[in-house]
């Protein structure tokens, strides 16, 4: 699994199963309980319950499942409105529409790089003192495995009544103030994707503290089938549940969470020593309040002061085999949500254009990242 032969390619954030896993996904076989129930979901839904620290969880087949799911059970709707972090990934967004709701997007916080809290409470306190209706929910988003300020979000959430839904699809196994990422808000979304800290190949849980939104998602992952044996539906439900074969998957991942944090936190600390000291390349900030779990480690390159601009750098990287990303483009200059408000100015589109993901794989070897720094750093001084 050693990504170390000098030309191999070198990915952003591979699965890296090294555990349990197999052994897991066979026993599900083996029992015959292969489709979407069993033993290793309702395990894996324990078992994330504890990692998480919240007291209930459905497991589901996608991080965007559980987003739909969250905020249908928080009654969103047609011509609803619900306000929602600019900087992420299209899931976060696409989740609102699935609703036929309209999500109102808001810049990022240059602290955090998460939803701005300053632009929620003014564009929430306008409305209350205007008395125009309020949203339906707050779509926070943990932003690259960084918890946003929680301490802020909810006080304001809570003073004008709004949910919350935690998008924590990149933040498994970050803390804030002691809690884990997922834990806040009326419902939190993990992911499993295939680049996710843990993987299923693909899958998603919701969790929450409150029994009754979890029985609601498992009910209406579920089809909305009814306990009877006519197969009784009062409502619209979804095809949304995860086979017991890839729960295996996900409970030997699962077992190997710190392992993975610490070694994604190692490598970002790799890079922060050896390129924080070029002219003109800065980090995504880790705020003080917690604990990221450093999903993608995150350089701003500042063009003039570095020589080179961000697409030049990802080019010479590709050049060399190696995979970089942009960090996500915001969703208010996306085609798709053109048509939606966005409040703030141009924070996000900053980091968007400056800002690149360094390969962050928990298998990464040091002739790995020194293969990675040396390419950056030869980049720099290219230029000077
Ligand atoms: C990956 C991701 C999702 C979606 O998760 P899937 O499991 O791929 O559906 C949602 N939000 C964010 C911020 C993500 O990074």
């Amino acid at each position: 699994m050693s990504q170390t032969a000098r030309n191999s390619r070198i990915y952003l954030s591979p699965p890296d199963l090294g555990g349990r896993e197999k052994e897991l996904m066979l026993a599900a076989f083996d029992s015959n309980w292969i489709t979407t129930m069993g033993p290793q979901v309702e395990l894996f839904e324990r078992e994330m319950c504890l990692k998480v620290g919240v007291a209930n969880a459905v497991a589901l087949s996608s991080g965007t499942a559980g987003l739909h799911l969250a905020l249908v059970i928080l009654g969103v709707g047609p011509g609803d409105e619900v306000m929602c972090a600019d900087l992420t990934f299209a899931a976060s967004v696409n989740a609102v529409k699935y609703c036929g709701a309209h999500p109102v997007l808001i810049d990022a916080d240059p602290a955090t790089w998460n939803l701005d809290p300053g632009l929620l409470e003014d564009e929430l306190r306008r409305r209350a003192s205007a008395g125009n209706s309020m949203p339906r929910a707050i779509m926070a988003v943990d932003l690259y495995g960084q918890c946003a300020d929680y301490d802020a979000i909810l006080a304001i959430a809570e003073r004008y009544g709004v949910p919350v839904v935690e998008d924590a699809a990149e933040a498994l196994g970050a803390e804030m103030r002691g809690r884990r990422a997922g834990a806040f808000g009326a419902m939190g979304v993990l992911s499993f994707n295939g680049n996710k800290i843990i993987t299923t190949s693909g899958g998603g849980m919701l969790v929450s503290n409150e029994a009754s939104f979890v029985a609601r998602a498992r009910h209406l992952a579920t089809q909305a089938r009814e306990p009877v044996v006519h197969y009784q539906h009062s409502e619209v439900g979804y095809n949304y549940r995860l086979s017991n074969i890839l729960a295996g998957i996900g409970r030997g991942q699962l077992e190997r969470l710190e392992e993975k944090v610490d070694k994604k936190r190692e490598v970002n600390r790799y890079y922060r020593e050896a390129l924080g000291g070029l002219p003109g390349i800065g980090f995504m900030p880790e705020a003080a309040y917690g604990k990221s779990n450093c999903w993608l480690t995150v350089i701003l390159i500042e063009p003039d002061a570095f020589g080179m601009d961000r697409e030049g750098v990802r080019l010479a990287l590709e050049r060399e085999n190696i995979e970089s990303r942009p960090v996500w483009k915001p969703m208010h200059l996306q085609p798709a949500f053109r048509d939606c408000r966005f409040l703030g100015g141009g924070v996000g589109e900053g980091f968007f254009e400056r800002g690149l993901c360094l390969p962050s794989g928990t298998q990464l070897e040091t002739s790995d990242l020194e293969r990675i720094v040396g390419i950056i750093a030869g980049a720099c001084r290219a230029r000077s």
